[in-house]
C-alpha cells in the first residue's frame, strides 16, 4: 500500500500516543499487554461502535488483517487471531498494528492523499511504517524495555526476536 501517504507522524510522536493510550487504560507498566483482551474488552469501551470480525483463511487470502478506521472495524484472519490468542509474537504483532490503523489513520482512500508520481514516500508519512511503529511500541515500549536484552524483551512482552531488536534499537 506504499502509494498512500499519511499525515507525518515521528517514531516519538507515535511512542507518546501509545504511552497516553495505555496509561488511559492503566495498562502503562504491564510488560506483556494483553493485545486480544485490549481488541475484544477494551476497545469497545473507549471506542462505542467499535467491532472486531474474524474472518476466515478463505474469505480473508493472504491478508492476515485489514482495518477500516471509519467504520471502527477491524478484521483479523482466523489463524493469526488464533496464534495471537496462544500469544506467538509475530502474531501478537499485526493485530497490535490493526489497532495502530484505527487510531492513527482515516479511511483507505479518504485521508490518505494519493502521492504524486515522482514524489518519495517518506517513512513517516507512510501509514504502513507508522502501523509497524505503533505495534511495536504498543507491545514492547520503549520506556519498559530500556537496559533489558533482546530475549528478555521477547519473553516478557511477547513479540518475536527480531520485533525485539528492533524496539530496542528505538530506546537510545
Ligand atoms: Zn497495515
Amino acid at each position: 500500500m506504499n502509494c498512500f501517504k499519511a499525515d507525518a507522524c515521528s517514531r516519538r510522536d507515535i511512542q507518546r500516543f501509545v504511552y497516553s493510550l495505555k496509561k488511559k487504560v492503566g495498562l502503562e507498566n504491564e510488560l506483556y499487554f494483553p493485545v486480544i483482551e485490549f481488541l475484544e474488552n477494551v476497545l469497545p469501551m473507549i471506542i462505542p461502535d467499535f467491532n472486531y470480525e474474524i474472518v476466515s483463511e478463505k474469505e480473508m487470502g493472504n491478508k492476515h488483517g485489514e482495518t477500516y478506521p471509519s467504520k471502527n472495524l477491524i478484521r483479523i484472519r482466523e489463524d493469526v487471531y488464533d496464534r495471537a490468542v496462544a500469544g506467538e509474537g509475530r502474531d501478537r504483532l499485526t493485530v497490535a498494528h490493526e489497532i495502530g490503523h484505527l487510531f492513527m489513520h482515516e479511511d483507505d482512500c479518504v485521508a490518505l492523499c494519493r502521492l504524486e508520481p515522482d514524489e518519495k514516500l517518506k517513512p513517516f508519512e507512510d501509514p504502513e511504517w507508522q502501523a509497524d511503529c505503533f505495534g511495536g511500541e504498543l507491545l514492547a515500549s520503549s520506556y519498559l524495555i530500556k537496559g533489558m536484552r533482546a530475549w528478555e524483551v521477547e519473553e516478557r512482552c511477547g513479540v518475536s526476536g527480531a520485533a525485539a531488536r528492533c524496539q530496542l534499537k528505538h530506546c537510545k
